[in-house]
């Protein structure tokens, strides 16, 4: 069973220690860290003060939206750049989950999507969304919250995105939607991490949807909101990247296997429709194909942290 794994696992109970520690260490945020926070993002302010003056735009919307897309895009194009590298140098390479690769023409297709759904179309939706967020005290530094209530509102948007995207994912599957829609992200038949968010219109709307859900439910603090966005962000490259590194944070329990099941997916189409935890799939029994393929392939390195016992449907 899934759950007895997580309980077996000696890298659960010494991440629950670290956890502990740290808490106790640091019951409540610094008030360095507190006024650090406020001053960086008075001195951003006043940065693009002249900007929103010069394009009628509201200054708190542009700092919001700025703060956010300059974390995101540095996560990405980083993350990016570290997979390139490992192609590049052949590193790593035995814990390739396939050694398949898309055609240039279809890397240069995603890369132009990611280009203005990035540049464009999301600096003009955190712009306009801002208001939706915007709690009492959401960015001052004295309300950023300690080390165990970021840990639990990480935790809970995590479960609610996860319930939301697995439900509407395997909506988008059905054979009457799933041309209209999802067809164009399973386009990538062999994933790349580029290709994360290479999908139709409406299926960007209801991943984002998935995404800020839980920070707009919780009114989250600003901290959680750019701490959640990236570690989605990375998490979803992490799936897509082709790669189950021993290093990666996301295969860091024998029960998390985000790379191995969306890698599935992509190549088998067939089942795993969850994202970050994939326990919907496991309670839906949608894993079954995937419980038979890790069977055929647990000697690989690549699969070298997934633990599956006997999926069984509801
Ligand atoms: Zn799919
Ligand atoms: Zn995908």
């Amino acid at each position: 069973m899934l759950g007895q794994s997580v309980f077996r696992d000696p890298k659960a109970w010494a991440i629950s220690v670290v956890i502990g520690v740290t808490h106790f260490a640091f019951p409540n945020p610094s008030p360095f860290v507190a006024s650090q926070f406020d001053v960086l993002l008075s001195n951003f302010s006043e940065l693009l003060r002249p900007l929103a003056t010069f394009a009628h735009l509201n200054l708190d919307k542009l700092v919001w939206a700025s703060t956010n897309v300059i974390l995101l895009e540095v996560s990405f194009w980083s993350t990016l750049l570290m997979y390139y590298v490992f192609d590049h140098f052949q590193l790593f390479q035995k814990y390739k989950l396939h050694s398949g690769s898309p055609g240039p023409q279809m890397v240069r297709e995603c890369l132009y999507d990611v280009l203005l759904g990035h540049f464009l179309v999301r600096p003009v939706l955190l712009y306009f969304s801002m208001p939706l967020f915007a709690n009492p005290g959401w960015l001052l530094g004295s309300n950023i919250p300690n080390f165990l209530t970021l840990l639990k509102e990480l935790f809970i948007c995590i479960m609610i995105d996860d319930t939301v995207f697995y439900w509407v994912h395997r909506s988008l599957h059905h054979p009457s939607i799933y041309k209209h829609i999802h067809k164009q992200h399973h386009a990538f038949k062999q994933p790349i991490a580029l290709a994360t968010e290479y999908s139709h219109p409406v299926e960007d709307f209801s991943n984002t949807f998935a995404t800020v859900l839980g920070p707009l439910l919780l009114k989250s603090h600003s901290v959680v909101f750019y701490t959640y966005t990236t570690l989605k962000l990375v998490q979803s490259l992490d799936a897509h990247s082709s790669y189950n590194l021993p290093f990666s944070p996301f295969s860091l329990l024998e029960t998390m296997d985000c790379a191995p099941a969306h890698d599935f997916h992509h190549t088998h189409n067939a089942g795993n429709f969850g994202g970050f935890f994939i326990f919907w799939d496991w309670l839906c029994g949608t894993d079954q194909r995937y419980v038979l393929h890790l069977e055929k392939n647990k000697t690989s390195p690549a699969y070298f942290n997934v633990v599956k016992s006997v999926s069984q449907p509801l």
